[in-house]
């Protein structure tokens, strides 16, 4: 038997085990909860289930609760800090505002 860090084994045709640091689970034991992510350009919570996941070719993962925010971080290349309706918004900024 394989050890892994975390993966999933399969050890018989139907059954299928989870690996969590080197110990095999039964995965009716193993609960892993949804976590809750912020938003990598607008910093609002994004519920679990929702949103979409962003990673570069150097590795960085950037979580997006909209195409809104995905579309301004990577095409548009906005700044969160300069746009109002972000919470990232910090008053007294260059734009103006
Ligand atoms: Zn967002």
């Amino acid at each position: 038997m394989t050890t892994l860090r975390f993966g999933l084994i399969s050890l018989a045709h139907t059954k299928i085990y989870i690996a969590l640091e080197g110990v095999v689970y039964d995965p009716r034991d193993v609960v892993i909860m949804p976590r809750v992510y912020r938003c990598s350009f607008c910093g609002r919570v994004i519920e679990p289930g929702r949103g979409m996941i962003f990673v570069r070719n150097d590795g960085t993962i950037l979580r997006f609760c909209s195409s809104k925010c995905r579309k301004n971080m990577l095409y548009l290349r906005r700044n969160p800090k300069k746009l109002k309706w972000t919470e990232k918004y910090v008053k007294g900024s260059p734009s103006g505002h």
